[in-house]
């Protein structure tokens, strides 16, 4: 393995991304929302993982801005980033597949929003940020630049730690004992281990 074919790893995975989200954003924009927590801190945590996962890995690319934190590549790296990269990508799409409709970028709840505790979302409650925590260190494998290569493991970790606890208030005021009952039996990030 290249660092040639690392970057091109890099760039096919965040086209794969783009093509799975596509559809998603287009249908979520249409649903009838009751309620949400959106707020501006939300937006700009959302926007870091832009400028993390996808902006800086590409200056680094096409520029020599940051050179500075740039260190030898070795192959195995680009196996692991392969490998972490292609984990990421199921994830994201059966994340996305199950929880189709009640999907949003931002914390909404939909006006028929079912509660999904099925498929990726039975032992997990937030498989598609344990998704984006994948894709995160993807990049660290795959790019070997000190700076870049951490950026978006750091945005990701923003994001979750401002936000998922709003998202477990939000969806334990609408689904009450339901959602304490699910929240029992699955872990945040990673399966819950009876
Ligand atoms: N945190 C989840 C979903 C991220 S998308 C994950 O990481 O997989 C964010 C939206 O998904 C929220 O606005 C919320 O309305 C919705 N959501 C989160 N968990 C859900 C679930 N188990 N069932 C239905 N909707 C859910």
């Amino acid at each position: 393995m290249t660092q040639l074919i690392a970057s091109i790893i890099w760039v096919a995975g965040m086209i794969i991304w783009l093509i799975i989200r596509l559809p998603h954003r287009r249908r979520a924009r249409k649903a009838k929302v009751v309620a949400h927590r959106r707020s501006a801190s939300e937006r700009i945590a959302l926007g870091s993982c832009i400028v993390g996962l996808v902006v800086v890995p590409l200056a680094w690319m096409f520029s020599d801005l940051l050179e500075f934190a740039d260190y030898t590549f070795r192959p195995l790296q680009g196996w692991i980033g392969l490998v972490t990269m292609a984990a990421f990508l199921i994830l994201f799409h059966l994340s996305h597949a199950h929880l189709a409709k009640n999907w949003s970028v931002t914390l909404e709840l939909r006006a028929d929003h079912e509660l999904v505790d099925t498929g990726v979302y039975s032992r997990i409650r937030h498989p598609m940020y344990t998704s984006f925590s994948l894709w995160g260190l993807a990049q660290l494998f795959l790019i070997p630049n000190w700076f870049a290569g951490t950026a978006g493991l750091a945005a990701v970790a923003w994001l979750y730690f401002s936000r998922v606890g709003e998202e477990e208030e939000m969806m334990r005021e609408h689904f009450g004992k339901a959602y304490d009952a699910y929240c029992k039996r699955t872990g945040r990030l990673l399966p819950k281990i009876n």
